[in-house]
């Protein structure tokens, strides 16, 4: 959408073919009986890129802080500014007060790392401004930063380690590790984790919800003279003639195109006969490095509306909140248990599943949204909506999918965490559902086309096989053909919104650079 909104205010001439009945994919929200819900991403970060996107746009959005509270146990921290920080290191020495030591050592490198996040962010992303009209820009603020932000992209890029592995040099208390990094994706770099302290601060939401992004720029595109077709699916892309396919067989020509879905799909549909013998190859050995590739963790999310006013949740703790019951901890649950499980599934039975889905429930954590708290519109009066959710695997749906048992597994999913929650921070929770339904990762896959239903791209893994450095990421929207280009959360590693919506600007200038240079030859 953003490069479509790009390109069609350029003057070009657009056309953004879309899946699904709306726009948006991952981020997006939806009405049942009058709640609101937010079906992907449950706040904005803006990360020195959606504001100064939406300025170079000319959109307005009205947005509100979206705060965030952290719990474990029966402790529970808002997290309001900075000092925060020092509250949570004292969170965690009530937690664990015998690894008050560890616990200093991982609060400094979060402060270092918030550090860090300043100066990355420490001006609007210059990919949205107009350097070459806008001096004062680039006189007072680009050029004395960018000493400041090379400097920083040196350490930032020797934090690339997995954080479960930094973890282990500092904190000797599994616990303890796992309570600090258990709620991100396995093995995210170990900046980007620590990072996520200056991002609960970063994040906001738009009032009427998250959907408001899209349909912003929807109306953008529209306004600009860019056409959107939805409810089209492209099944096919014939590269030597500049073509798509449509599921129903309607042929389009371009002379460039933003693949802005899953990736792995676009290498499957992709025809390269007739293409340069050089263009073939380069596109083979990116296809297999590709496909060889796992989408990351996905998410499942359980929807409720209920019968009790915004007001007794508020009482408890924000409208974002990452929460974990028990402070043992995952442990192995999520991963050599859950490994076991994947590779025996044929010869277990259903109990062993459940027995372990018991733990899994038990001690993960949730990130738990109530769009009620960020904007009172959002629900009928004296009633609220809720959205919990916590990494999940996709394999393990799958897998139970096709033995039969898919909707039983997920009434025993929801069954447990509506107990555990009301159980520990929301005791009237149980009791006054009045909606209920949830969205797997299969469900994910579904919606997005979303390869393994990843929600930020890739797993991270030694061999990523896309760009995953900062200093790079002007290329990484690039692909072996030179009229086809990527975007979105799998073009670059790590990803989320801001890096889809960045990908989606530097596609945009690349296509528009391509054709000048078509028409000047
Ligand atoms: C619960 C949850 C929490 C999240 N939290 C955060 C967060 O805190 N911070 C953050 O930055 N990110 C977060 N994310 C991730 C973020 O939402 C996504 O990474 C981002 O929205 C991806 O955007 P995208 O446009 O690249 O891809 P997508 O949203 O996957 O969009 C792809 C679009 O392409 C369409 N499409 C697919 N295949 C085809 C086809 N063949 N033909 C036509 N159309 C097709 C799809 O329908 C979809 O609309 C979260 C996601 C979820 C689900």
């Amino acid at each position: 959408m953003t490069s479509a909104a790009y390109l069609s205010r350029a003057g070009q001439k657009v056309l953004l073919i879309e899946k699904n009945r709306e726009c948006g994919g991952l981020v997006n929200s939806f009405t049942r009986d009058g709640f609101h819900f937010d079906a992907g991403v449950r706040a904005l970060e803006d990360a020195g890129i959606i504001f100064p996107m939406l300025k170079d746009l000319g959109i307005h959005l009205d947005v509100v802080k979206s705060k965030v509270s952290l719990g474990i146990e029966k402790e529970i921290l808002h997290i309001d500014d900075l000092n925060s920080l020092t509250k949570y290191r004292d969170l965690l020495k009530k937690t664990f007060p015998e690894s008050e030591g560890e616990i200093d050592e991982v609060i400094k490198k979060i402060r270092t790392v918030m550090k860090h996040m300043d100066v990355l962010y420490g001006i609007e992303n210059p990919v949205f401004k107009d350097l070459k009209h806008d001096r004062a820009f680039i006189l007072k603020k680009l050029l004395p930063w960018l000493p400041r932000f090379i400097f920083t992209v040196g350490k930032i890029n020797r934090m690339n380690m997995p954080v479960e592995e930094y973890l282990t040099t500092v904190v000797k208390n599994s616990s303890l590790r796992d309570i600090i990094a258990q709620h991100f994706f396995k093995n995210t770099p170990t900046f980007f984790a620590l990072s996520y302290f200056s991002l609960y601060l970063d994040y906001f939401y738009p009032k009427g919800g998250v959907g408001k992004l899209p349909e912003a720029l929807k109306n953008k595109i529209l306004e600009s003279g860019g056409e959107i077709m939805t409810e089209t699916k492209v099944i096919e892309v014939m590269a030597d003639k500049c073509l798509v396919k449509d599921h129903n067989n309607i042929i389009y020509h371009y002379d460039n195109l933003i693949w802005a879905a899953d990736l792995k799909t676009l290498y499957k549909v992709t025809g390269t006969e007739g293409l340069l013998p050089k263009i073939k190859t380069l596109f083979e050995e990116s296809k297999n490095m590709i496909l060889k590739n796992r989408g990351g963790d996905s998410v499942f999310s359980l929807f409720l509306g209920l019968d009790e006013p915004p007001e007794s949740f508020r009482k408890i703790a924000h409208g974002h909140f990452f929460y974990t019951p028990s402070k043992i901890g995952l442990g192995e649950t999520h991963r050599s248990e859950l490994d076991y499980l994947l590779a025996n599934f044929d010869n277990l039975k259903k109990d062993q599943v459940l027995a372990w889905l018991d733990k899994f429930t038990r001690l993960n954590t949730y990130e738990i949204s109530i769009p009620g708290l960020k904007d009172p519109e959002l629900v009928p009066q004296g009633k609220t909506g809720i959205i919990i959710s916590f990494l999940a695997e996709y394999d393990l749906f799958n897998k139970i999918q096709k033995a039969g048992w898919l909707d039983e597994f997920i009434l025993e999913l929801e069954n447990r965490v509506l107990q555990i929650i009301s159980d520990s921070v929301y005791p009237m929770l149980k009791d006054k559902i009045i909606v209920r339904f949830s969205f797997t990762p299969l469900s994910i896959e579904n919606r997005v086309g979303s390869s393994e239903g990843a929600i930020t791209g890739w797993s991270f893994q030694k061999n990523m096989p896309v760009i995953n450095k900062i200093q790079y990421s002007d290329r990484s929207v690039l692909t072996p053909v030179p009229s086809i280009y990527k975007a979105g959360q799998w073009a670059y590693s790590p990803a989320g919104v801001p890096m889809s919506i960045l990908t989606g600007k530097l596609a945009a200038d690349k296509a528009m650079k391509q054709n000048r240079r078509l028409r000047n030859s």
